[in-house]
């Protein structure tokens, strides 16, 4: 048993990804005792606004407000993650060190191409993570194999019909913490940007709005004031005890 196991990974093509997407649902299992981990592909090099230096220290301010265990970046370039050996071999040691039970992973489609390009490299790197035969090392020992149970897609630009959401309501201060911690990205009165920097898709002031209306709107069908949706990879989910429905109080609707 590795002494790094976590209970769930969140890997994402920049930092940030995961706060804006999953951050409700990471909160509200560190919150309950869960263990979780962050991967960030890149470090965000090609964003418009803030540096390299800045994200980082934006995504470890982050990390600490939704109570992280691990944040690492595996340093693959920004605007080009391909699906490659070599790509997979560096994200396959990250799964096989956290050796998680569920991962959150990008969106199959989105209007950024990384996004579907880092869904793509997790997905392979959790079957090729599975097989004994190929090989990864850390401090020098060999690596177990490791697959996690289930793996969910977070929601990004591009809607889809969510299979899973999360209510997040009751951390939903918290969530919104980790997410203004990226003082470079998103709207804020605290990060004085340069005169060259150009104002973002996500930059703009409504798209906060944008992001709580979108929690309200998956969340409100199943009851929770705000949600985060989620996509089942691979499903169905299977069960030993449907009496564990029973445990939710809400009506169906
Ligand atoms: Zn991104």
């Amino acid at each position: 048993m590795s002494d790094e196991q976590i209970d769930v990974l969140a890997i994402a093509a920049h930092p940030d990804d995961v706060e804006l997407c999953a951050g409700g649902t990471i909160c509200s299992l560190t919150a309950s005792g869960k263990s979780v981990a962050i991967v960030d592909l890149t470090r965000g090099e090609m964003g418009t606004r803030g540096t390299v230096a800045i994200r980082e220290r934006e995504a470890q301010r982050a990390a600490e407000i939704m109570a992280v265990r691990h944040r690492v970046n595996l340093g693959i370039p920004d605007g080009d993650i391909q699906n490659t050996k070599a790509n997979q071999l560096l994200l396959i040691e990250a799964i096989r060190r956290f050796r998680p039970h569920i991962a959150l992973i990008s969106s199959p489609t989105c209007r950024h191409p990384d996004h579907a390009d880092a869904s793509a490299l997790s997905i392979s790197s959790f079957f090729y993570s599975g097989l004994e035969k190929i090989e990864t090392t850390r401090g020098g020992m060999r690596q177990r194999p490791w697959r996690p149970a289930h793996v969910l897609h977070y929601m990004q630009s591009v809607p889809f019909i969510p299979t899973l959401v999360v209510d997040v309501s009751h951390v939903w201060e918290q969530r919104m913490q980790a997410l203004l911690a990226y003082e470079s990205q998103f709207h804020s009165t605290a990060y004085k940007e340069k005169a060259e920097e150009s104002e973002t898709y996500i930059s703009n002031p409504d798209f906060l709005a944008w992001v709580e209306a979108r929690a309200r709107t998956y969340g409100y069908p199943t009851g929770a004031r705000f949600g985060e949706p989620f996509l089942y990879h691979n499903g169905p989910i299977g069960t030993a005890d449907l009496s564990d429905m029973l445990k939710t109080s809400r009506q169906f609707r």
